[in-house]
């Protein structure tokens, strides 16, 4: 378990020159992008982020997270746990120029400042990772006790009177007879 706090910024190209190999921990509070699409401000995502140069000199960063979060389910509305783990690896360039001369396997970062703030890009991997809609288990979801108690829906038109009705009130002979 690391314990340390992602260090917020790095030089990546000393970084990948060296080879140098950064993790730590974050909590959702530090990547508020992410943290609105949680149920909470508990949890912890840990990651471990190494840079290398490849055979063409490209700067390259791979990005491996794992998180344990709490998010909504869909179908009752309740929180309920969520582990994501993302593993991805990008080319960091510092232009468009550059980022349209990678290889369609190769994602960019791009990075304006000599310093890139690994928040942002630990963030954007962890939003792209989360599901758009969670779901309990069924027979943890809360939606099944719920179903059982649930009036049914009173979506039906209301009846209209039948003339007949009256007619019928008014038909002799329904009296009581002797
Ligand atoms: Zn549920």
């Amino acid at each position: 378990m690391l314990t340390d706090p992602l260090p917020g910024t790095l030089d990546v190209r000393k970084a990948a020159s060296r080879g140098a190999t950064v993790r730590g921990m974050l909590k959702p509070l530090d990547l508020p992008r992410f943290r609105d699409l949680l149920a909470a401000d508990e949890g912890v995502v840990e990651a471990v982020l190494t840079l290398s140069r490849d055979e063409e000199g490209r700067y390259l960063v791979q990005v491996v997270t794992d998180s344990e979060v709490t998010v909504t389910c869909q179908r009752c509305l309740q929180p309920m746990p969520a582990q994501l783990h993302t593993d991805s690896t990008l080319a960091v360039v510092w232009t468009d120029e550059q980022a349209r001369h990678l290889p369609a396997w190769l994602d960019p970062v791009i990075v304006a400042e000599e310093e890139y703030s690994l928040r942002e890009l630990v963030e954007d991997e962890l939003i792209l990772a989360l599901p758009p809609f969670s779901y309990h288990e069924q027979a943890d979801c809360n939606t099944v006790l719920a179903d059982l108690t649930a009036e049914p829906e009173a979506d039906e038109p209301p009846k209209k009177s039948n003339p007949f009705d009256v007619l019928a009130q008014l038909k002799p002979g329904d009296t009581h007879q002797e």
